[in-house]
Parts: C-alpha cells; structure tokens; sequence
C-alpha cells in the first residue's frame, strides 16, 4: 500500500499480512523475535536479520513450519554497511521482493556520563543511530525500486524522557537520533514509503538485564501499571505499523510503556 493511494480496505484485511515480505533486524530474540512471530501470525514471510544470536536460524524454521509461511535467518552486523546492504539484497532475491523493514537492533549500557570511553559511546551510536540508519538506506534503495515499501524503527521512551536513577546519556541521545531520523526520512521518502517509529517502555528482555533490583524496584514504581511490559505486548502495535491499517501514517511516534511518559 503506497501512500498517495486512499485505502479502503475492509477491515478483516486491515492487518492481514499474507503475501508481504518483512524483515526485521535484531530479530533473533527479545522485541524483535516477538514482533518476527506476530508477522508470521498475520501471514507474512520473515526474514530474520541477527548478529550473534545462534538459535535464529532454527527460530526462522519453527515460525515456517508453525505458521506455514516462509522464514529464513540472515546474518549482518548492522554497524558494517556493507553486510546489512549484502543481506537486504539476498533477502530481496530470495524472496522477490521486501515490504516491510524493521530497524529494532540496539544495545544500551549505563554509565556515569563522565566516565565513558570515546569507544563505549561511540559504539552505542554506532549501532543504535548509525546502525538504524544503514539498515533503513539499505531498505530504502529497495523501496525506490520497487515504488513502495514501509520503515518501521524501534525508538524507546528514552528517547524523550529521561527517568532516575539514571546513568544512559548514549543511549537516551541515540534514541533521540532514531526518533528525528524517522521523521527526517518520513519526509524525504515520502513518495515510496512511510516511516514510523515505536517506541516502547520497559520490557523484559536482556537489555534489561544490567539493571540492578534497586533500580528495577525505582523504574516500577514509575509505572503507572505497576509492571514491566512482556514483549509479547509489542506485537499489536508493530503490526498495526507494519499493516495496511496504518496506511495514512507516517513520521509518527508510537509509545507503548504502561503509561510511564505520562507527565
Ligand atoms: P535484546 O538485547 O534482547 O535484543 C537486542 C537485539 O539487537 C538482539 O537481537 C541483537 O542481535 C541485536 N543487535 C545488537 N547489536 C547488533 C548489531 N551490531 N548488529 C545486528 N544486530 C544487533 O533487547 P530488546 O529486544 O529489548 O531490544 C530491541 C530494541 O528495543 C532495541 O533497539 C532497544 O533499544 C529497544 N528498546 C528496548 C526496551 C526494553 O526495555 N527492552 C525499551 C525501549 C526500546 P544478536 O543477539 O543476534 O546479537
């Protein structure tokens, strides 16, 4: 679905995802896995882009055969243009085309800011804004192509907000770049293809796994529902984006944290 076309689907085929190609970086576990299976659920054909995460070739088989779809795993390092631009063109031939991209890969580290190594900080940029950035471009030039296509970024509520105890400098900037990288390029490619952004709040996955129980304690108590989301929670509203449903949006920003940015 291109954007200067009105969509009138009804509303059984609004989320309906069968027939469209979408791949996700960081795909192999946490956000990424949940939201790879919720568009095996809705039909789509998956690729799953990983770095490390050695189970996600087996994880792109059980969602094919679970959901009788197509799946397959593709490994790139998203920091190296090179390798996610590789892999977003054999994932194009594989499967004759990409629909959807989802740019979710991110690491996060918590520091005093005063004591990060140029390296450290360097490498949250590289993959969380730089990273981000390659994969969307990678896609983009597919989408040019093809004459539509759709750009999905993980953002995060840190993105806008800066909560206590807290130590995230890199990452909440990097976050920050995601968000006004999305809107830049929801502008710039608006002729083939939207752009959005999620941005969820706490949710269990690794990422989270720096934190001490003191601070875990704090951020819940920040929460107006009182409870870290499940990934499994984001499926809804990536498939909204990822979906003809959302057809008219794009630049958007779509916060899912238990209503913790809540002033
Ligand atoms: P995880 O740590 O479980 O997943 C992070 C994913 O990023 C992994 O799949 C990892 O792949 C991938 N990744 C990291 N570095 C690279 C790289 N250089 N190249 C390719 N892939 C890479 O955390 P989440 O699932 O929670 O994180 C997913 C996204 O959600 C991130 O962008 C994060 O910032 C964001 N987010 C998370 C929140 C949370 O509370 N969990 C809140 C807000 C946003 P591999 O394992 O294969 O190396």
């Amino acid at each position: 679905m291109v954007l200067s076309k009105p969509n009138d689907a009804p509303v059984q085929k609004l989320f309906d995802l069968t027939g469209k190609v979408v791949a996700i970086t960081g795909g192999g576990r946490g956000i990424g896995l949940a939201v790879a299976t919720a568009y095996a659920e809705a039909g789509a054909k998956i690729a799953i882009l990983y770095r490390t995460t050695t189970n996600a070739p087996n994880t792109a088989e059980n969602l094919a055969s679970k959901y009788q779809t197509q799946a397959r795993a593709y490994q790139a390092d998203v920091t190296v243009p090179k390798e996610i631009s590789a892999a977003i063109d054999q994932i194009v031939k594989d499967f004759g085309k990409m629909d959807v991209i989802v740019a979710n890969a991110g690491i996060c580290s918590e520091h005093a800011a005063q004591e990060y190594t140029p390296e450290e900080f360097q490498e949250i940029m590289d993959v969380n804004v730089n990273g981000a950035f390659y994969t969307a471009q990678a896609a983009a030039r597919v989408f040019k192509r093809q004459g539509f296509g759709n750009v999905v970024f993980t953002a995060s509520v840190s993105a806008t907000l800066v909560n206590t105890p807290q130590r995230q400098a890199a990452y909440n900037a990097s976050k920050a770049g995601v968000l006004q990288l999305a809107k830049s390029l929801a502008v710039e490619w608006v002729d083939f293809c939207r752009v959005n952004c999620v941005s969820p709040g706490y949710t269990q996955t690794q990422i989270m796994e720096y934190a001490s129980k003191d601070v875990l304690d704090k951020w819940l108590g920040q929460i107006p529902a009182r409870r870290f989301a499940s990934p499994y929670e984001l499926k809804g509203v990536y498939l909204f984006c990822a979906s003809d449903a959302s057809s008219y949006m794009t630049g958007s920003n779509l916060v899912v944290d238990g209503g913790f940015t809540l002033p």
